[in-house]
């Protein structure tokens, strides 16, 4: 078998009056690159590029770079093709835009060799220790008239309360944009809401400096948070160790981190506590399964990130389905012990429209795919909508 054509899709969503904001910036609009490989053989890969920034870098660095180097090449050697690409770019292309695009790329040749085995990614990394994980809700950020503190209040109220009624146990808080006084408010509003069962993670999306995160974390241990996510900027490495050290919340990291180099200064560098990789950034589920071993090696716990559509969604499902127990026990608590699946509840039609099946909160959780590859269908009528 042999890759035959590889395609690029930029899918865009505007999102009007429903922009939102998190400490560090305005989303106007939801994006998301996808790769489309496809084979000699018929058989049709999916990936995922890049979360954060603008998509066309990722499709310009496939089609003009990466995508001709593996025309004719075997799709079901993922490994290998990671490592080749890896080489070619490690001049020029340690982090971001080019490791983005390997992401993509190992995403998609992980399904097609996934497809020609019959089994399951999970299955081919492995096996799986879980068929449903239990997802914490992404929500709660800013709204554009975020001064006005009442109404934010009272919204973040009628918002928290909307995650517990559809089934989570865990919701994730955006900090960091207003006064540390003020976004502790918010912080009491939704515990007073949601009640002391519910577990609150909170993530200042690199808002505060290292000495600004000390004092907030100490401002924030009322409120019983279970991880506090992104205190500073991701190569300030002396400000996550002073954060890990002087503040009693478990400090988590790594969405904007890259490769097993990237990842083993984070870890080995004792940074933080949960390490949260982005299947769709790192660098594919090659470079998720060498962050895994990291972390597990250093007793860190690993959560992957995920922000994207419901490709990326389905990949990190494989992935987390993969975790080993941190560490084993009879009585294993979500995030405490077992892995958790980022859920982000913002509106993002390419999360839920993309698939002929989408991922659905069950009892708090999601189901792990069943069937070979990433296990998904996508919905072609969804491209001539979104494209641009
Ligand atoms: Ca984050």
């Amino acid at each position: 078998m042999k890759i035959k054509s590889i395609t690029s899709h930029i899918l865009r969503v505007p999102l009007g009056d429903k922009t939102f904001y998190s400490s560090q910036a305005a989303f106007p609009e939801r994006n998301s690159y996808l790769v489309r490989v496809e084979t000699d053989s018929g058989l049709v890969g999916w990936g995922e590029g890049g979360q954060y920034g603008p998509p066309e870098p990722v499709a310009a660095c496939i089609d003009a770079v990466l995508g001709p180097r593996l025309l004719n090449r075997d799709p079901t050697e993922p490994v290998r093709i990671w490592e080749e690409l890896y080489a070619f770019s490690r001049d020029f292309g340690q982090k971001g835009t080019y490791v983005e695009s390997i992401s993509a790329l190992d995403i998609a040749l992980w399904d097609i060799a996934g497809q020609a085995a019959g089994l399951p990614i999970w299955k081919m990394l492995g096996g799986r220790f879980r068929d449903r994980i239990t997802a914490y809700a992404t929500g709660c950020y800013y709204p554009e008239d975020f001064t006005n503190l009442p109404a934010v209040l009272n919204a973040l109220e009628r918002e928290a309360a909307s995650y517990v009624n559809s089934g989570f146990g865990l919701l994730k808080i955006k900090i960091g944009l207003l006064p540390l006084r003020d976004d502790c408010e918010r912080l009491r509003v939704i515990r007073n809401t949601v009640g002391s069962d519910i577990g609150l993670l909170v993530d200042a999306n690199h808002g505060y400096n290292a000495a600004a995160a000390v004092r907030m974390g100490r401002m924030m241990e009322p409120f019983d948070i279970r991880f506090f996510e992104e205190p500073v900027p991701p190569e300030d490495r002396e400000g996550y160790r002073k954060v890990r050290a002087e503040n009693p919340i478990p400090v988590a990291g790594g969405e904007c981190e890259f490769t097993r180099y990237g990842f083993r200064d984070l870890i080995a560098g004792g940074c933080v506590d949960v390490v949260q990789p982005d299947l769709a950034v790192c660098g594919g589920f090659t470079a998720f399964a060498h962050v895994l071993t990291l972390a597990n090696a250093y007793g860190i716990a690993t959560v992957p990130h995920v922000w994207g559509s419901g490709i990326a969604v389905a990949a990190a499902l494989h992935a987390v389905a993969t975790i080993p127990p941190f560490p084993h026990t009879a009585h294993p608590t979500p995030l405490l012990n077992q892995p958790v699946i980022e859920f982000d509840r913002k509106h993002n039609p390419l999360r839920d429209d993309l698939l002929e099946e989408p991922f659905l909160l069950e009892g708090g959780c999601l189901a792990v795919p069943e069937r070979p590859g990433l296990g998904i269908a996508v919905r072609d009528n969804v491209f001539a909508k979104y494209s641009s």
